[in-house]
């Protein structure tokens, strides 16, 4: 493909996320603790989380390996992490929810395989066909800022979710208030820290491809995090009053 084509389509996704966004804001998204039916059949909700996830780590993985660029430890370390990353949520997560019994509509499976689809293919065609990073990218400024972000939102992320997974036993499907670390401020630090991992990302590669899933992520948890706030002040008339949706202090 040539190289103008693919940024070009690269903008469009952008465009296309910062057009959905005023939409997405009012849809709640119909799974987890928001599950209907009114989206069509449904499926097991484990199963449903590994199959749309699967095309995030398996074809930016084809288009990393298979790409002829020349790969170097920069472009290495970016594969390593946003693979690392995809190996947790495609299998190791999935398995590891509380989930006994829950499904999630189909309808939301293949949208978000859909997005999974697009967003690994231009990460891993960008990094496996066009990337072209020195060596000396190591001491860029903007890759250990990115990095250090990327960690910092990957911990984040992974406390959050550890916390959230625990607060049932084996077995259990109910909902309780989250409470310790960024849960004191926060109703969904698992949305805040992927919100941080991607930015990271996408400032470490300084690409446009890692720009639109960091847009993309923005677009679909910020709402998401919104209406689990929402949803949780509605159901627990003990919610704590001064914690925010998804950014401390401020939403
Ligand atoms: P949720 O916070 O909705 O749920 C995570 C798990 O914790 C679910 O098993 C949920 O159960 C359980 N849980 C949540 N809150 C409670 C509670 N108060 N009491 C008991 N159990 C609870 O996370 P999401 O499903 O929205 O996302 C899961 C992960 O995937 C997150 O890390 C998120 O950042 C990531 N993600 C990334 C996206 C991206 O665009 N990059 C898009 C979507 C998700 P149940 O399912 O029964 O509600």
């Amino acid at each position: 493909m040539k190289e103008s084509v693919f940024y070009n389509l690269v903008y469009y996704w952008i465009a296309f996320g910062l057009i959905v966004f005023p939409f997405v804001l009012r849809i709640i998204a119909p799974y987890g603790r928001h599950t209907n039916r009114s989206w069509g059949p449904l499926i097991s909700n484990r199963l449903g989380w590994i199959i749309m996830e699967s095309p995030a780590l398996l074809v930016f993985s084809g288009f990393f390996l298979f790409g002829t660029a020349h790969h170097n430890v920069v472009t290495w370390i970016f594969f390593g992490l946003y693979a690392f990353h995809y190996v947790n949520r495609t299998f190791i997560f999935p398995l590891r929810l509380r989930t006994k019994g829950k499904q999630m509509p189909l309808s939301i499976v293949i949208m978000a395989l859909g997005f999974n689809f697009v967003n690994g293919s231009i990460n891993g065609y960008y990094l496996g066909w066009l990337a072209d990073y020195p060596i000396s990218w190591l001491s860029d400024p903007r890759f250990i800022g990115g990095i250090i972000l990327f960690i910092s939102g990957m911990t984040i992320n992974w406390q959050a979710d550890n916390t959230l997974i625990h607060l049932r036993n084996p077995g259990e499907t109910g909902y309780v208030i989250p409470r310790g670390g960024l849960f004191n401020y926060i109703s969904c630090p698992n949305h805040f820290g992927e919100i941080i991992e991607w930015s990271g990302f996408a400032l470490m590669t300084w690409s446009s491809p890692a720009l639109a899933f960091a847009v993309w992520t923005l677009v679909n948890l910020m709402p998401r995090a919104l209406q689990h706030h929402k949803w949780y002040r509605d159901h627990f008339a003990d919610y704590p009053a001064k914690r925010k949706a998804v950014f401390p202090f401020i939403l």
